[in-house]
């Protein structure tokens, strides 16, 4: 027989940890890599119940694993299950990505918000979140994630709405600087001069309702980018486009977020080309 994986001795190992994790696509987005740069490394999905989410963390080391990335529903509990976290996780509010250190401590970090930059910056060379004020729609995980990353980048002001407005001054809170929050149905409105619109709520993902929004106070130069990937190219999207908007899809955030993690695991700083764009999209998922 040919073509049978088999790990050595030295194989490197990381994994998705979640609950469920089936639908995860970062098994095929890292197993490329790993394909790609010959890397006698595994990449598994590891399906871990909250209940026993923090002691399958702590367990990462003693079975040798270089680290893993965390999706839901653990993002948050992982913040106080490893042992350190860099800044961008604190400001995040979560951590996407863990790292074994060499003495065996685990340090949570978030490379979410360096995904959503990254897209953008592919999409546009010389695309930089100083260009004027964004817009980012909802209040939940990502958007606290691309909040930080803007700021951080230099956007001169972001404009946040959420259905819940607590939540959007919850975050404008914790985060703190040019943060601007408006009511829900003020989201035609805020567009007025923007230089970018971030959909990071769940509005326009197959079974959800679409984003209700009125483009026409957006300049047409501002960016309209979508956190959501199911469908890649949602109705926002096509809307955007249709008006002359540059967009960037979710997808592009996703495979982005992913290199933070591939070069502490396993060295290499990998691309994201379009050939890795079609590999993962025609990935058999999960329901
Ligand atoms: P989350 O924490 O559950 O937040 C969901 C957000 O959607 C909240 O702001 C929520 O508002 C809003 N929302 C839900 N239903 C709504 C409705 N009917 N009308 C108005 N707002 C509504 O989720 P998350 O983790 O932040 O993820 C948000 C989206 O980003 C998801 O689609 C996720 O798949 C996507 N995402 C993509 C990437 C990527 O790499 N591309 C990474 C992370 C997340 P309320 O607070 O009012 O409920």
């Amino acid at each position: 027989m040919t073509n049978v994986p088999v790990h050595s001795g030295q194989t490197r190992l990381a994994g998705v940890v979640g609950w469920p994790v089936a639908h995860s696509r970062s098994p095929r987005l890292h197993g490329y890599w790993l394909d790609r740069h010959r890397i006698d490394g595994a990449y598994l999905p590891l399906p871990v119940e909250p209940r026993h989410f923090a002691g399958a963390l702590r367990a990462l080391p003693w079975l040798g694993f270089a680290g893993v990335n965390v999706t839901l529903p653990h993002k948050e509990a992982a913040l106080t299950a490893v042992d350190a976290v860099t800044r961008t996780a604190a400001r995040a509010g979560a951590v996407n990505t863990v790292i074994v250190e060499p003495g065996g401590g685990l340090l949570g970090d978030n490379t979410d918000g360096f995904g959503f930059l990254e897209n953008l910056r592919a999409g546009q060379a010389g695309w930089s979140a100083s260009q004027g004020p964004a817009v980012v729609l909802g209040a939940g995980g990502a958007a606290r994630a691309v909040a930080a990353a803007l700021l951080d980048a230099g956007a001169p002001e972001l404009r946040v709405l959420n259905r819940n407005r607590a939540r959007a001054e919850a975050l404008a809170e914790a985060l703190g600087g040019p943060i601007v929050v408006a009511d829900w149905h003020q989201r035609h409105d805020v567009l007025d001069g923007a230089a970018l619109l971030v959909n990071a709520t769940t509005l326009g993902m197959a079974g959800q309702p679409d984003l209700d929004i009125n483009l026409g106070l957006l300049p047409k130069p501002a960016w309209v980018t979508d956190l959501v990937y199911t469908p890649l190219e949602t109705p926002l999207l096509t809307r955007a486009r249709r008006d002359g908007h540059p967009v960037a899809d979710g997808l592009g955030m996703l495979l982005h977020q992913g290199r933070g993690g591939f070069k502490a695991w396993f060295g290499p700083d990998p691309d994201v080309t379009e050939a890795l764009r079609a590999f993962v999209l025609n990935a058999a998922v999960a329901p």
